[in-house]
């Protein structure tokens, strides 16, 4: 064990996840590439989901915040604040949500937070549907939601939470079914669990594609079902676009996207890549829910104007680059190389994705059952060879998780792929 490694055992929580048997330090990062304090080179498979959406230490956002920070870093409210204002309204434009306000934080737990405040207030209820696998935040209020119980650290909850199916479309009951049929089930479940609750729901929190679940996504449309049913109770749709938002998804912009046949979501919240590594989450709201809060309220640091200009320089680098289309071709190169790989490798159940973000799941070779040590030692092995990858999954993390910054060329596809498969046959 490294002195650092045995310094972060004493003094930090046991229950602080770190990769890896040798856990990496890392030092520094430019485009697709991290580099350790060894002064090994690694491909970034998985930091665009973590924070870095666009590139490793873009340049565009490292001038916006030093010359941020030359002029002014400040609390973000009390006062006008150029920077939040300019990349509300850009946020306001991008929602798709009608009459949008938004509402900056500093993490993607914090954004669901706020949420739930709104809708639960909203609708004078503390009954909140989510979906089964699903992650949403480590507060006390976002796991009580979380259905992925391997990341809900307290059982306990200030909500009462019921899990509908849907967020998976590959295992399960209805796993057997036809797309249509599948969403017919799902819309039967969730009409069954809410002819079990007493009284009103407040809304059903969603992440489009699950991410820590192990990027499972329901077939296009099942949303836009639910949709049908909420409206007719007046439940809130909340869609959790933490890991989705963007252009990740390559097909759309927003996750919810691909649901979108009855309309926007009511909330939507955003995090981790939008700063590129600087920390904002936010929600977006039609201004009625946003609103129906009757006391003022401030945050200290979401939207601080120096979190600001790193969202707002590199929000102007996706938007400028085309990188959702980046996402969609190269993505697309992609899922259809792991997939050959995928095919030829026994114990690979499933590839699965949209955009840059795919998913590999792992099992004992020739049936369903989760093989999280396996994935373990692909992602050691993937390490050995110079490529980081994410885990995974409802099962115990037997997914390998694939997220790169969304500027991925061709090339660098092609030689993660490449390594990839060398650790997949290792194992
Ligand atoms: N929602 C989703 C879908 C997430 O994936 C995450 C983080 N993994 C969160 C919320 C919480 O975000 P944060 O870690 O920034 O609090």
């Amino acid at each position: 064990m490294t002195d650092l490694h045995s310094r972060h055992q004493a003094v930090l929580p046991e229950w602080l996840a770190l990769y890896y048997q040798n856990p990496i330090e890392l030092t520094h990062g430019e485009g697709r590439h991290v580099w350790d304090a060894e002064g090994r080179k690694y491909l970034d498979f998985f930091g665009g989901i973590l924070t870095t959406m666009t590139a490793h230490a873009l340049p565009e956002v490292t001038k916006a915040v030093t010359e941020q920070a030359s002029r002014l870093i400040h609390s973000s409210t009390l006062y006008l604040n150029r920077p939040m204002i300019d990349l509300a309204e850009r946020v306001a434009h991008l929602s798709g949500i009608p009459d949008a306000r938004v509402f900056f934080t500093t993490s993607g737990t914090e954004a669901n937070d706020t949420a739930l405040m709104l809708a639960t207030t909203y609708r004078r209820s503390n009954q909140l549907l989510a979906m089964r696998n699903s992650y949403h935040g480590r507060s006390f209020s976002t796991v009580g939601l979380t259905g992925n119980r391997n990341w809900s650290p307290t059982s306990l909850s200030p909500l009462q939470t019921l899990y509908v199916h849907g967020g998976v479309r590959y295992r399960g009951p209805f796993a057997h079914l036809s797309d249509a049929q599948f969403i017919e089930a799902c819309v039967a479940d969730l009409e069954d669990v809410l002819g079990q609750t007493r009284g009103q729901v407040a809304a059903l929190i969603a992440e489009p594609i699950q991410g820590v679940g192990g990027f499972t996504s329901p077939p296009d449309g099942l949303y836009a079902a639910f949709r049908e049913v909420l409206t007719r109770e007046g439940i809130l749709w909340i869609a959790d676009e933490v890991q989705t938002g963007w252009g990740r998804t390559g097909d759309h912009f927003w996750g919810w996207q691909a649901h979108a046949e009855n309309g926007p979501p009511d909330i939507m919240t955003f995090a981790k890549g939008i700063g590129n590594g600087m920390s904002i989450g936010g929600v977006v709201a039609r201004s009625e829910v946003m609103n129906c809060i009757d006391s003022g309220s401030i945050s200290t640091f979401g939207g601080s104007p120096i979190t600001m200009a790193a969202g707002l320089a590199n929000l102007s680098y996706l938007l400028e680059h085309d990188l959702q289309g980046n996402s969609r071709r190269v993505g697309g190169l992609l899922l259809e190389r792991l997939r050959a790989i995928g095919a030829a490798t026994p114990c690979v159940r499933e590839v699965r994705g949209r955009g840059l973000m795919a998913g590999i799941e792992i099992v004992r070779p020739g049936t369903d059952q989760a093989w999280p040590q396996a994935a373990g030692q692909v992602q050691e092995a993937a390490r050995e060879g110079g490529l980081l990858l994410g885990k995974g999954g409802g099962h115990n993390t037997s997914v390998l998780r694939i997220a790169p910054p969304l500027s991925l060329t061709v090339a660098e596809a092609e030689e993660g792929a490449a390594v990839l498969e060398r650790a997949l046959r290792s194992v």
